[in-house]
C-alpha cells in the first residue's frame, strides 16, 4: 500500500516526501510541475536513500488518478497540489477556482470511486481573514480576505460536507501558518520562480546578493516595532506535524471522523526581527527599505498550538536559528535553485 502525495515536488510537499519515506511508508508523487522541477524528487531520494514513484499529471484529471490510485493501490491522499499566491489569485481568480476547488472536487471523486477514503488537506491561516483575537484558534471565525484564501475555504466546506455524508471518510485539514526554512542537507528547499512573494525567499535572495533590497511592506502596524508579525514554522516541523495526523486518521472513531488543525509554532516575529535574524544566521548583511503597506496584510497572525498538542501529540521543535539557518544552507548550495541542476542534466 501507498501514500498518494499530490504536490510532491513542490516545496512543503518534496519535505513531506522525505519524512514520510523516513518512517517506513511506501510514497506515490502525483504532479503536474507547474511550480516544481523533478530534481527535487531525486534529491528526495537521495537524502532517504529509498525510492518514490512518480505519476506526472493535473489533479484535474479525473480519470489519471483513479487509474493512478489503482495502480499503486493507494491507502490514502496528502493533498499538497494547488496554486498559492495571493496577488495572482485577484488577478486571475478563475484560475485559482479551477486549480485549487475543481481540482480538489475531482481528486475526491477519484478517491471515492476508487474506495480510497483518506485525507490530509493543505489549508491556511488565511482562511481566518482578518484576526478578532490572538492567538488564532480553530474556532475563530473563517472569513477569508482574498480569491487564494477562499478557494482553501470553499475546499474546507466540501471535505466537511463529504466526512458528515459518509463515515468511511477520514479527513484531516491542516492549516499552516507560514512555512519556511529547508531540510538541513541542504539539498531540498523554497525554490520560488521569478521574484519571491515571500518574505523568508526575498531575505534570502538579498543576503546571496541576487536582490539589491528588501521592501518592508509597512513600519506602522500596531506591532512592537511596526512591522508585520507572522508565525513562522520551520517546514521539517510541519511535514512532521503530516505524518501524525496521518496516523491520528486510522484512529479516528466514524462518529468524529475530520478535524481541522492549526500548524504553527505560537510565537510571533516581525519582520525586522526577520531580517536581523537572518543576518546572524548568515552572517550577511541583508539591506532593507521601508515601503507603503501591502494591500491585504494584516498587522499579526500567530496560532494557538493546543489543540495540535492534544490531538495530535505534536509541537514545533525548531527555532529561529535553525529556519533561518537551513534557509541559508539550502541557498548558499543552490543560489539558483533546482534550475541550475536540470540544465546541467539535459
Ligand atoms: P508549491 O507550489 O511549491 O507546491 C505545489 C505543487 O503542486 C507544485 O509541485 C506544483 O507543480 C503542483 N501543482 C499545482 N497545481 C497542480 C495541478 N493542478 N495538478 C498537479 N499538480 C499541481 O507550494 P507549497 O508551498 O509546497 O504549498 C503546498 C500546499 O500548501 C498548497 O496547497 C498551498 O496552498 C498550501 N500552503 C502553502 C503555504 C506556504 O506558505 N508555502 C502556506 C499555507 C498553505
Ligand atoms: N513582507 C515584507 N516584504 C516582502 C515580503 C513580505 O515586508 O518582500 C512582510 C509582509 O508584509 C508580512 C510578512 O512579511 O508582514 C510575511 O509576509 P509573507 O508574504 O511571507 O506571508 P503572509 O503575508 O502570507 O503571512
Amino acid at each position: 500500500m501507498s501514500i498518494l502525495i499530490t504536490g510532491g515536488a513542490g516545496y512543503i510537499g518534496s519535505h513531506c516526501c522525505v519524512s514520510f519515506l523516513e518512517s517506513g511508508l511506501d510514497v506515490v508523487v502525483f504532479d503536474n510541475f507547474s511550480n516544481s522541477n523533478p530534481e527535487s524528487l531525486k534529491r528526495v531520494e537521495q537524502i532517504t536513500g529509498r525510492s518514490l514513484k512518480i505519476e506526472q499529471g493535473d489533479i484535474r484529471d479525473q480519470s489519471t488518478l483513479e487509474t493512478v490510485m489503482k495502480r499503486h493501490a493507494c491507502e490514502g491522499v496528502i493533498h499538497f497540489a494547488g496554486l498559492k499566491a495571493v496577488g495572482e489569485s485577484s488577478q486571475d481568480p478563475l484560475a485559482y477556482y479551477d486549480n485549487n476547488v475543481i481540482g480538489t472536487h475531482r481528486l475526491l471523486s477519484a478517491m471515492d470511486a476508487t474506495g480510497v477514503r483518506k485525507l490530509i488537506f493543505s489549508s491556511s491561516a488565511t482562511v481566518y481573514g482578518e484576526p478578532k483575537s490572538l492567538p488564532l484558534t480553530e474556532e475563530h471565525s473563517l472569513n477569508p480576505v482574498n480569491p487564494y484564501g477562499r478557494t482553501k475555504l470553499f475546499v474546507e466546506d466540501m471535505l466537511r460536507d463529504l466526512a458528515a455524508s459518509n463515515s468511511e471518510w477520514r479527513v484531516g485539514i491542516l492549516r499552516y501558518f507560514n512555512p519556511v526554512g529547508a531540510h538541513s542537507s541542504g539539498l531540498i528547499g523554497e525554490d520560488p520562480l521569478g521574484v519571491p512573494n515571500n518574505l523568508m525567499p526575498f531575505i534570502a535572495q538579498v543576503a546571496t546578493g541576487r536582490r539589491e533590497r528588501l521592501n518592508v511592506f509597512g513600519d506602522d502596524y500596531p506591532t512592537r516595532d511596526g512591522t508585520g508579525v507572522r508565525d513562522y514554522i520551520h517546514v521539517v516541523d510541519l511535514v512532521e506535524g503530516h505524518l501524525q495526523a496521518y496516523e491520528k486518521l486510522a484512529k479516528l472513531p466514524s462518529s468524529s471522523n475530520s478535524f481541522s488543525v492549526n500548524l504553527g509554532t505560537g510565537n510571533g516575529y516581525s519582520v525586522l526581527e526577520m531580517v536581523k535574524a537572518f543576518e546572524r544566521g548568515s552572517n550577511q548583511p541583508v539591506p532593507y527599505e521601508v515601503v507603503e503597506r501591502r494591500s491585504g496584510d494584516v498587522a499579526e497572525c500567530y496560532a494557538d498550538t493546543q489543540k495540535a498538542e492534544e490531538l495530535l501529540a505534536w509541537t514545533a521543535d525548531r527555532n529561529l536559528g535553525d529556519m533561518c539557518s537551513d534557509t541559508w544552507h539550502w541557498v548558499r548550495k543552490n543560489p539558483l535553485g533546482y534550475a541550475a541542476e536540470s540544465d546541467s542534466n539535459d
